[in-house]
């Protein structure tokens, strides 16, 4: 499922969306909600190959950004804003 980026209602059940960044790690090709990722004092730890990411860290990139509903559970991909391509 897709919705827009002004999108804050889940389209399923109109609860509330909580959003989330999905991150690439570049050095192990994984590429997952941020929320995968365990998050330290200053960075996080990739949850496939446990290296730590720096804040800022080159190696890893944000892709997109993705919607879940905490209500039922739904997960969506969070297209661009309408203008950017
Ligand atoms: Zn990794
Ligand atoms: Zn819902």
């Amino acid at each position: 499922m897709q919705i827009s980026a002004d999108e804050t209602m889940c389209p399923v059940c109109r609860n509330r969306l909580a959003f989330d960044r999905i991150l690439h790690h570049m050095i192990c090709a994984y590429v997952g909600p941020s929320s995968d990722f365990t998050e330290t004092g200053n960075g996080y730890v990739c949850p496939k190959c446990r290296r730590s990411i720096a804040s800022g860290d080159p190696a890893c990139e944000e892709v997109g950004t993705s919607a879940r509903c905490s209500a039922c559970g739904q997960e969506m991909v969070v297209s661009p804003a309408a203008g950017s391509i």
